[in-house]
């Protein structure tokens, strides 16, 4: 059929076969099809979806376009995590130290950080000569070693989503189901584990920003996940705020580096708990989610899980006496406090904006071409729900530049909301579809 019949196919809302769907993704990975002609197909999928048939046709197409990574030599049940995106998210850079103290093996793609959301490759290139870019033998080896290897997505993994998601993003076509699920799922399929725990942000730092999106979201991936026989679980979280104190490079992973030694602030250590537990309970490990969350506890007060993390950066060429003393990463010329104007509790602490304050200071990119400077970024020193006085600091803006300091203190301002009335801290786990 000729593309033409296929994109009018779908404008009437009908149902495109498993044929025609590979045959639209081989074409347009081979440049065969213009791009005018899949975004045309793009936006009709916006206005009719597609059903669960199509939606795991389309994902594995996308998974088929490039290699798929064979990790059948690392001993273990292989398990990957994925966040759909947040602000203050070091979740990964927790979790996988602690549970790789225990024994599950931690195979682990990671990516960059784009627009107001951190990535963990960035955030671990804050230690010197930490290696992002491990060959699959290198990677392979140090799981099998020391249960723990991170690496930057490899080149030709799902290379038909890196094309279709350049065009969602300038044919404002990245915001339906179908084309996340499909987009989120090669990738993990590609990335060749046995089970997948998938971090569905919600809210407004998040890309989903209401509980019935993210669940709709969560339970399409699960769904696919489930189709391709992985174990999968997806969880809810919320991420109106962001998560822990610190947002920008080297202060979250310093952050983090509280946290595996047992100082983690309590809204990120109960995410990490609750990914963690589940990552636990699928490399059968532990059959019971509270007795996973117990040894993730124990490891992370015997000093197992921050040992874990030392070894780790170390076998990644990194420069480990960072995590020994902090105080070795260059801290940013100014720190400015950003005062509350009234006295009350606060109700809001707007995510997208907190991230979008860290990048404007230079902490995040706009296009993958950018410089980061890991030094900027915020560190709050409320929650939401905690009382605040009139000139006590919501937060200190970490700066090298005064003008940017002024301009992100605005947003800090105009992001927080603090009223009289008393409210609760947020509930961080949502929901779970399993
Ligand atoms: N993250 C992805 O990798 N793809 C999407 O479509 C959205 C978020």
């Amino acid at each position: 059929m000729r593309m033409y019949d296929l994109i009018e196919k779908k404008k009437l809302g009908q149902e495109l076969s498993t044929e025609e769907i590979k045959d639209i993704i081989d074409g347009y990975t081979r440049g065969d099809i213009p791009d005018y002609q899949i975004s045309a197909l793009l936006m009709a999928i916006c206005f009719n979806g597609m059903n669960v048939r199509e939606r795991y046709d389309l994902t594995m197409a996308m998974r088929d376009s490039g290699d798929i990574l064979d990790l059948s030599s690392i001993e273990g049940v292989k398990i990957d995590k994925h966040s759909t995106g947040g602000v203050g998210d070091k979740v990964t850079l927790v979790l996988g130290p602690i549970i790789a103290s225990i024994g599950v093996p931690v195979a682990k793609m990671s990516g960059r950080g784009l627009g107001h959301t951190g990535g963990t490759i960035d955030k671990l290139e804050a230690f010197p000569g930490f290696n992002a870019s491990l060959s699959e033998e290198e990677f392979i080896n140090q799981v099998n070693s020391i249960k723990i290897a991170v690496t930057g997505q490899s080149k030709n993994l799902a290379p038909a989503d890196k094309k279709l998601y350049a065009l969602r993003d300038v044919t404002a076509t990245v915001d339906e189901i179908s084309l996340i699920t499909g987009s989120i799922m090669s990738k993990k399929l590609a990335a060749g584990t046995d089970a997948i725990v998938l971090d569905v942000t919600v809210g407004d730092g998040a890309f989903m920003k209401n509980k019935e999106d993210a669940l709709e979201l969560a339970k399409s991936m699960v769904d696919i996940g489930k189709r391709a026989n992985k174990k999968i679980a997806a969880y809810l979280t919320n991420m109106d705020e962001p998560l822990g104190y610190a947002v920008g490079n080297n202060l979250e992973v310093i952050e983090a580096i509280e946290a595996l030694k047992g100082n983690g602030p309590e809204d990120l250590m109960e995410v990490v708990y609750a990914l963690g537990s589940q990552m636990v309970v699928f490399s059968g490990i532990e059959t019971d989610k509270a007795k996973a969350r117990a040894l993730m506890e124990e490891a992370v007060k015997n000093g197992s899980a921050y040992a874990k993390f030392i070894e780790f950066i170390e076998a990644q060429g990194g420069d480990a006496t960072y995590a020994k003393d902090i105080n070795k990463f260059s801290p940013a010329k100014y720190v400015i406090p950003v005062n509350a104007e009234i006295d009350g509790y606060v109700h809001a602490l707007k995510a997208e904006s907190f991230g979008l304050a860290s990048m404007s200071l230079g902490g995040g990119r706009e296009t993958f071409d950018d410089v980061i400077d890991m030094s900027v970024g915020i560190i709050l020193n409320k929650k939401v729900g905690d009382s605040i006085k009139a000139g006590e600091p919501i937060g200190y803006i970490h700066a090298n530049d005064q003008a940017k300091a002024e301009h992100a203190k605005d947003m800090i301002l105009k992001a927080t909301v603090i009223s009289p009335d008393k409210c609760d801290h947020m509930k961080l786990i949502i929901d779970i579809v399993e």
